[in-house]
């Protein structure tokens, strides 16, 4: 779970500023809490199951150093301790873990070099982009690299009659866009924390954001990708072309959170600039209205751009935060975004519009120029942080339902905070039916923690009960590990280590995430005695 305690709250995140260390923003953020002590649901280096640990290899740490020093400029190789524990965490602050070495590679080459290292002394290793990650999936080892990709900034190519873009991995999601701007284009996947986050990391979260309704996930933008693979090989996944013969590599490692190997360059596509963009705001008196408007809108074929919805809780956070000036006594809000030609947008408002009013909107409001666009996406956009203001302590959950299952969860999430004493605001994508519920708590409240962990549980297990998911786009990292089981029988998670062993039988990328217990290498230790069925049945084979 997202816990995000007192000292470590998500609103640091969201203040790009120069890094401490290759001007990586999220470093930055985390570079003052790097004194504070102990926090509840810390994972301390020794602990070694947490984090899936296989026990000191100093000497393979000393030689992939060496190694590193080698191909890297100084600069670039960070063994001292207080600087090393700038990267101790990422955006899910309380799990924290000082890595052995940290490395911040300028080229593919190097960094391939780097993994070849760990490959040949068997040293875990961690890719990490700016660390806005919200599952823990760039906590670093104790006993492995930390690979950093914020030096690997360069647009490589804008091709605008390909409508592609080849980037490193550690361009900024916004930048992309930026770059792309002029020749009319953009970048449609854009998470909340676009100012600062990476592609390379949205590559491995498969990232969505407010406009994935419409455009899809980062799966969907992605088509090709240099990888470093874990033996420290550079392969080409995809490409320019629309489609490549042979298994879809490219979509196996969008989505696999670092476990697999680094992508060191990333080939997305452009969307071209809609013709027209109108932005609606609708208050509700409740979330089971904006949950029916929603369901309605896209029920009759309308697919907006964006569909956004706060609660009261959510939006009295945001208006404390940025004064957004939503609708007074709204228990509710939804932000509607219409794009494309003017013809289709202008008949899709119409119809919109009907949707909500009947629907009981009390307040339909159309922002007219940049301005008043920008302002009610504020109040959504800055809503994480913004719940800071009202909580010092917030768990973001992350978990996603059939949008037509909306009023039903949203009033059994009420239930349960009503029930609990817990308070829970929610802002969430409802097109999606992706699910931020905030959970908020007072750590110096004894049992606090504890309650709202319960509740922010309770909720994934609603998610799962109504045929949705551990999680939308923050994936699983260390955080959600221990929640595929109930998502997923040993059969399906024996099949995905299967396809991790494939590319990593040394288990040495990203090891201890996203799998409850590893299995199926053979030299890493597995609760599970029998063979896979596709092993036993000669169809496949453990590595
Ligand atoms: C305020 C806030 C709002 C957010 N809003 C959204 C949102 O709307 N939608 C959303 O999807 N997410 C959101 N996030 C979560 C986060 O920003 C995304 O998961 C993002 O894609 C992480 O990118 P990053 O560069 O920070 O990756 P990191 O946190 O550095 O890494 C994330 C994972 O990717 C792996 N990784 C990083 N780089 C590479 C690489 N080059 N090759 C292979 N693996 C790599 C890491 O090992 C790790 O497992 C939000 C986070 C914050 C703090």
């Amino acid at each position: 779970m997202s816990l995000s305690a007192g000292r470590a709250r998500e609103g640091n995140h969201m203040e790009p500023g120069p890094g401490a260390e290759g001007n990586d923003p999220m470093t930055s953020a985390h570079g003052t809490e790097t004194t504070a002590g102990p926090i509840p649901g810390n994972v301390a280096p020794e602990d070694t199951t947490a984090t899936g640990e296989r026990g000191a290899n100093p000497e393979g740490m000393a030689a992939v150093t060496r190694r590193a020093r080698e191909v890297l400029a100084p600069t670039n190789v960070i063994t001292d301790r207080t600087r090393l524990r700038t990267y101790e965490c990422d955006g899910l602050a309380n799990y924290r873990v000082t890595p052995a070495l940290v490395v911040l590679p300028e080229t593919t080459e190097q960094l391939a070099a780097v993994v070849r290292a760990c490959a040949e002394h068997l040293v875990p290793f961690v890719a990490r982009g700016s660390g806005t990650g919200l599952s823990g999936g760039a906590l670093p080892r104790a006993d492995g690299v930390l690979v950093v990709t914020s030096r690997m900034r360069a647009i490589r190519e804008i091709r605008r009659a390909d409508q592609r873009a080849i980037v490193e991995p550690g361009v900024i999601n916004l930048d992309v866009t930026k770059a792309a701007t002029s020749s009319g284009y953009y970048y449609a996947p854009d998470p909340s924390s676009q100012q600062i986050c990476s592609i390379g990391g949205n590559l491995a979260e498969n990232s969505g954001g407010a406009h994935c309704l419409k455009y899809g996930f980062t799966t969907n933008h992605v088509v090709g990708a240099e990888f470093v693979t874990p033996a420290g090989d550079v392969v080409q996944l995809g490409g320019l072309a629309t489609d490549a013969p042979g298994y879809d590599l490219l979509g196996v490692v969008v989505g696999s959170e670092g476990t697999l190997g680094v992508a060191t360059s990333v080939t997305v596509r452009l969307v071209r600039q809609p013709e027209e963009v109108r932005t609606l705001l609708a208050g509700f008196a409740s979330t089971d209205d904006a949950g029916g408007a929603t369901s309605a809108i896209i029920g009759a074929g309308i697919v907006p751009a964006a569909i956004e919805m706060m609660d009261a809780l959510a939006i009295e956070a945001a208006e404390a935060a940025v004064h957004c000036n939503y609708p007074d006594g709204a228990g509710a809000v939804l932000v509607i975004e219409l794009d494309g030609a003017s013809i289709e947008v202008e008949h899709e408002f119409r119809e919109v519009e009907r949707h909500c009013n009947e629907h009981g909107a009390f307040e339909l409001r159309v922002a007219t120029d940049a301005t008043e666009r920008a302002l009610i996406w504020r109040g959504r956009k800055s809503a994480f942080a913004a719940v800071g203001r009202i909580s010092p302590d917030y768990i973001v959950q992350d978990g996603v339902i059939p949008r037509t299952a909306l009023p039903e969860v949203l009033r059994a999430i009420a239930e349960l905070s009503s029930s609990s004493g817990v308070r829970v605001a929610n802002v969430f994508h409802a097109g999606d039916g992706n699910l931020h519920p905030l959970v908020l708590f007072d750590d110096s409240v004894e049992g606090a923690g504890d309650a709202a962990e319960k509740v922010s549980g309770a909720i994934l297990d609603l998610c799962i009960s109504h045929g949705g998911s551990i999680t939308g786009e923050h994936g699983v990292g260390i955080d959600k590990a221990a929640y595929m089981p109930k998502m997923f029988t040993d059969e399906d998670l024996d099949t995905m280590q299967l396809v991790r062993c494939a590319f990593d039988p040394n288990a040495i990328a990203n090891p201890g995430k996203v799998f409850p217990t590893p299995r199926l290498c053979g030299e890493v230790p597995g609760r599970k005695k029998r063979a896979h069925p596709l092993v036993e049945a000669g169809l496949a084979e453990a590595f």
